[in-house]
């Protein structure tokens, strides 16, 4: 490493051991069971500084956008702040790295365009994901428009299964998210992913397709999560139409809005609709002991600006709710 961008101090093979094996604050004391919590963080500055955000606020696993997101151009990552990022990920000791695809991107749209532009703009995402050694891109399945909703699920589904097969040789794959059903948004239904992967599987991308659950959005989406019974029919819901081993990360966002609302509107967690109970069972789900958590809450402090007490206090208080 030549750069002036490695930051990270350089440690030792027994350092880096200790630090993953023990992440900061994440057992329940006596068992000694782990959670992984993390946090969306910020390239701002260049995509290492995501890690060093991580770090600050006590993450151990991150999700990050690899690009603007706003923009349908972008331009290649350099190979040595690639190199920077993923030193500084394996010298932070994080266990788990995902990218999040671009708002833009839809591949269930219906002009021709623009869903090109999708498929491709999903294949740049997974290429710059393996680049920077990210196993998993976090992607919204898309929006119908005008469309049938029957053919805009299967519309995702085949852009979603080619911008897999243009990637054949990468490890990378797609994790769909839950959504809140906004508008006429896709994937508010765990029967819609399970249409969705169903075509992906057949295509021959099942190793490379599976689900990130957002809390805020299957709870705007109508599911329950609180009280137990509510969170297990919720995932016995998942179970069935998908199986629980295709959740790989579970975004844990409060909601601002009320359940079924159809909103998608984070809040700090606690403090919204779904409330302390909620967490508290989902911290403690046999089910989901081995999912990590990444958090999408609000990171303004009171004068508005991004703040690290934000991802902080939620991961504190996600802690909190480990029995002991
Ligand atoms: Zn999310
Ligand atoms: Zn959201």
């Amino acid at each position: 490493m030549t750069t002036s961008r490695a930051v990270a101090p350089v440690k030792t093979d027994a350092a880096r051991a200790k630090n993953r094996a023990k992440p900061r604050g994440s057992t329940d004391g006596d068992s000694g069971r782990i959670r992984i919590l993390g946090a969306h963080q910020s390239i701002a500055g260049g995509l290492s500084r995501a890690v060093d955000r991580a770090v600050e606020t006590g993450c151990h696993c991150l999700q990050v956008f690899t690009r603007n997101i706003n923009r349908w151009d972008v331009s290649p990552i350099d190979p040595a702040d690639a190199e920077a990022f993923r030193q500084a990920v394996t010298a932070a000791g994080l266990s788990l790295v995902v990218a999040h695809d671009s708002y833009l991107i839809n591949p269930a749209s219906a002009d021709p365009t623009l869903r090109k532009k999708s498929i491709d703009g999903l294949v740049v995402e997974l290429e710059r994901a393996a680049l920077l050694g990210i196993p998993w891109v976090v992607a919204h399945p898309g929006a119908a428009g005008d469309q049938p909703r029957a053919e805009a699920v299967q519309r995702a589904a085949d852009g979603i299964a080619a911008a897999l097969a243009h990637t054949r040789s990468l490890t990378t794959g797609i994790l769909i998210e839950t959504t809140a059903g906004q508008g006429s948004c896709l994937g508010d239904s765990f029967e819609e992913i399970a249409c969705m992967l169903q075509t992906i599987d057949a295509a021959g991308h099942a190793d490379r397709a599976a689900v990130c659950l957002d809390t805020c959005h299957v709870f705007a989406a109508g599911y329950g999560l609180s009280p137990k019974q509510e969170l297990d029919r919720t995932l016995a819901a998942f179970d069935a139409a998908i199986g629980l081993e295709r959740l790989k990360v579970i975004h844990a966002n409060d909601s601002k809005r009320e359940r079924g609302s159809r909103v998608d509107r984070h809040e700090a967690i606690g403090q919204g609709k779904i409330g302390p109970d909620a967490f508290r069972l989902i911290m403690n789900h046999p089910r989901l002991a081995h999912i990590p958590l990444i958090l999408e809450t609000p990171k303004e402090g009171a004068d508005g600006k991004p703040c690290p007490d934000q991802d902080r206090g939620n991961l504190a208080t996600l802690r909190g709710f480990m029995a002991g």
